[in-house]
């Protein structure tokens, strides 16, 4: 058992966030902010927040904005960066535009002189420049992002203090009166920042504001409860009911989550979410094997929310040096998904929507 399901931590009474999402409809009822807390566990590979899952804030990578100016090159203390300067008067398609950074020196024309080309016609480009990264010497000192003047290289993840993300919760209030909605913390997993995670619901709920937690369930039980007593509504993950398979897919086994559920649902009102994924856990074994661990939850959970597995993160993959590995699996159709949110309520016997 590693430290983090112990529930040790380093709390400064600062977390680590690297998303607040006002005006959010998915993430428990009504209208909700939504904190996003760094750090997980596990390791899921369709992943849409991959940003999510390192602990520590990181550099990520906006390539198109590059300027070319090498600032990021100079101060890099471990040399991983590099500008790379192609051939000047090469031949290349005005596609190629939408891959590699420029340089303002850089200049697009087509034979007689005109300008950009868009068309997918040959051009000449006279000088173009790419930065580069090799991410396996990078340690995500920050100073990049630091000095890039063009916002090519930014910084994913900050320190906040409880009262610092109160401020932009509290804007909403009068939303949340209107709409029963509230706050929601998510991730990455909030129970690796749980000290944080329990600050931030004793804050909303000393204030009337509803709470949500947005969890995979993989953490410890004394923790888990320990923020249950300040949380309304319990998202929980269920990945996938064969452990075999979730540990192949996640990095780790499904034991642990299924304990906690199983305790957190006589805790807490609780939505199962289950992201489906094709090839995964959308067959009709696997179906049944999940309404079966539904229907024997006592009490019931409130409902079951699926959520189509989509690709809309792949570039983010790239551009904090990591790789995508789900690009060969393409989302299911609307159909499927209606057709399994039907097959889920009658076996279920439980409210079944289908989420975002
Ligand atoms: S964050 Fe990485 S690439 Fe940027 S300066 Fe530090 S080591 Fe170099
Ligand atoms: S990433 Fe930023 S600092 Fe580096 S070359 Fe591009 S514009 Fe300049």
């Amino acid at each position: 058992m590693n430290d983090f399901v112990k529930g040790k931590s380093g709390y400064t009474g600062k977390g680590i966030v690297f998303n607040i999402q006002r005006w959010a409809i998915q993430d428990g009822p009504g209208m909700r902010t939504t904190i996003f807390l760094k750090g997980c566990p596990l390791n899921c590979g369709w992943c849409a927040n991959p940003e999510s899952q390192r602990s520590h804030p990181e550099i990520m990578t906006r390539n198109i904005l590059c300027i070319g100016c090498a600032k990021c090159k100079e101060v890099c203390p471990l040399e991983a960066i590099s500008i790379v300067e192609s051939p000047s008067e090469e031949t290349v398609y005005s596609s190629m535009r939408q891959t590699s950074c420029q340089a303002q020196s850089a200049v697009l024309s087509d034979e007689s002189g005109n300008g950009l080309a868009d068309s997918g016609r040959e051009v000449k480009i006279k000088k173009e420049i790419a930065r580069n990264i090799n991410w396996s010497l990078c340690n995500d000192c920050l100073k990049c992002a630091e000095v890039c003047p063009a916002k090519a290289i930014i910084i994913s993840g900050e320190e906040k203090t409880v009262d610092e993300v109160m401020k932009v919760v509290l804007k909403d209030m009068s939303f949340y009166r209107r709409t029963k909605g509230g706050l929601t913390i998510s991730g990455g997993e909030p129970l690796m920042q749980w000290q944080f995670t329990l600050d931030l619901l004793k804050s909303a709920r000393k204030r009337g504001i509803h709470t949500a937690l947005d969890t995979t369930g993989f953490g410890s039980w004394a923790i888990l409860e320990k923020l249950l007593e300040y949380t309304n509504l319990l998202l929980y993950d269920v990945k996938h009911t064969d452990s075999s398979k979730h540990k192949a897919a996640t990095g780790a086994g499904n034991e642990l989550i299924l304990e906690n559920l199983r305790k957190a649902v006589k805790k807490c009102t609780v939505w199962i979410r289950r992201v489906v994924i094709p090839g995964f856990n959308d067959s009709d074994a696997e179906t049944e094997a999940l309404a079966q661990l539904v229907t024997s939850l006592d009490p019931l959970p409130a409902k079951l929310s699926l959520l189509p597995y989509h690709k809309f993160a792949e570039s983010k993959y790239e551009s904090i040096g990591m790789t995508y590995t789900y690009s060969h699996v393409e989302p299911l159709l609307a159909e499927k998904i209606k057709e399994l949110k039907k097959v889920m309520e009658s076996l279920c016997g439980i409210k079944v929507d289908i989420g975002k």
